[in-house]
């Protein structure tokens, strides 16, 4: 039996979100956003609806609910405004998720609880000046010296990067392997923005997700404890793509909900606004972005519920979130593109949403994984080029 309706507790969840963030959030984005400026108590917010823990165990300081539910709180969120949605990337995503799966009870005690309930904001550092896609390009690297790890190098387009506590770094320890580009060389740590060599940074020149912070960090000479290498070492490169599987599900949602967000603006803009004596809803030009728009939303979201299904179901979800992630991201950047058209010489200007939609589209087909990293994966599973192999560690599936 395929059922197409949510149960009670995802329409709860849904409803909890789009309340909060009609109520607090939307009423300031469009200052926020223009003022550059993130607001620390949207995070208090989410921490009070237990988002920042949405999917992991009670036991571990979380809600306990399903992938689905991040699902829907990633939709929700992302269509007051995609700040919100990278918040659940990164801290739920791409963090939290990886250090339940792959970390040791101690972590999970000591990071993962005051993390899922937003005591601690975490996030994801993987990306470096000369290296995003090509993530064995990386530089940093961590060396063995008694029970520590030195960790040096420069982490930069990182979400939160000014703002979190907490940071999954990925790092070389075998320097040969790094020579020869070999990625079991790479390791993952825990590092705490309280250790000594540790600073960020915010940077100020992005010109979209305003209200969200995006920053960089160094670290100089940072002593981390071994018992902070999650995974075993040379495990990196495995425990980053992961992660980025769960972020890239969380990106999936949300750019749904801004295809939405589009929509929504559009439709109610385009009945206003008459030329040539009638409603520019009336011009068939116009009906076209709106059917566009329509569609890839419908289909957008049929997408991610299935990865998300198929993680409830605890099973193997790498193509097919893949899919869902380059769909929705593409086609919210024509959604939001639509939608400024849509809207005119209007749609040029800060005074509606539309320009905030658009220049928040653009991030989405560039983070975790770019539009043409994921158009070749597709096209690999296609080819029987690509393969995914069995890991060690796998996403449990949800148990109520
Ligand atoms: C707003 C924002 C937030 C981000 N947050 C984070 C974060 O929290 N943590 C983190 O680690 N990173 C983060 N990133 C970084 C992001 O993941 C990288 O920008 C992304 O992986 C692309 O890497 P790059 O910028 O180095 O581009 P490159 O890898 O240099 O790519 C440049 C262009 O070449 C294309 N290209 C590259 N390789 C191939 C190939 N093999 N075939 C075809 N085309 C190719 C790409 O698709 C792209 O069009 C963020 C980025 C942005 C914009």
């Amino acid at each position: 039996m395929i059922g197409f309706d949510l149960e009670d507790e995802h329409k709860a969840v849904e409803k909890a979100v789009r309340d909060w963030a009609a109520k607090e959030v939307a009423p300031k984005i469009h200052d926020l956003d223009r003022e550059h400026r993130f607001e620390r108590g949207f995070l208090k917010g989410m921490a009070d609806l237990q988002l920042l823990g949405i999917c992991i165990p009670e036991e571990y300081g979380g809600a306990g609910l399903d992938y689905l539910s991040l699902g829907l709180v990633s939709e929700e969120l992302e269509y007051v405004d995609t700040h919100l949605r990278v918040i659940m990337s990164v801290h739920v995503g791409l963090n939290c998720m990886s250090l339940w799966c792959w970390g040791s009870e101690e972590q999970k005690r000591k990071y993962l609880v005051p993390q899922a309930k937003g005591e601690k904001i975490a996030t994801y550092g993987l990306t470096e000046p000369n290296a995003g896609s090509d993530a064995v390009g990386i530089q940093t690297t961590a060396v063995k010296k008694g029970d520590r790890y030195v960790l040096n190098g420069e982490k930069t387009w990182i979400s939160l990067g000014d703002v979190a506590d907490n940071f999954l770094v990925i790092a070389w320890t075998d320097q040969e392997k790094k020579k020869q580009r070999d990625h079991s060389g790479l390791s993952a740590f825990i590092v705490e923005r309280g250790f000594k060599g540790f600073s960020s940074y915010t940077m100020k020149e992005k010109w979209g997700i305003l209200a969200g912070n995006t920053g960089g960090f160094h670290m100089a000479d940072v002593e981390v404890p071994a018992a902070n290498l999650l995974g075993k070492e040379g495990e990196g490169f495995r425990i980053a793509m992961f992660a980025l599987e769960n972020g890239r599900y969380t990106v999936a949602a949300g750019a749904t909900g801004l295809i939405r967000a589009c929509l929504d603006a559009s439709v109610k803009y385009a009945k206003e606004r008459k030329t040539f004596g009638v409603a520019i809803s009336e011009h068939q030009l116009v009906k076209e972005m709106i059917a566009e728009m329509v569609s890839d939303y419908d289909a957008a979201r049929l997408l991610w519920l299935r990865a998300g299904w198929l993680k409830n179901e605890g099973r193997r979800n790498t193509r097919e979130t893949s899919l869902a992630k380059w769909f929705a991201t593409v086609k919210s950047e024509r959604a939001a593109s639509d939608c400024v058209q849509i809207h005119g010489g209007n749609g040029y200007s800060d005074e509606y949403p539309a320009g905030r939609f658009f220049r928040n589209s653009k991030a989405a087909v560039i983070y975790e994984g770019t539009r043409e990293i994921h158009k070749i994966m597709q096209a690999d599973y296609a080819l029987g080029t690509r393969q995914d192999k069995p890991r060690r560690v796998e996403l449990p599936p949800y148990r109520r």
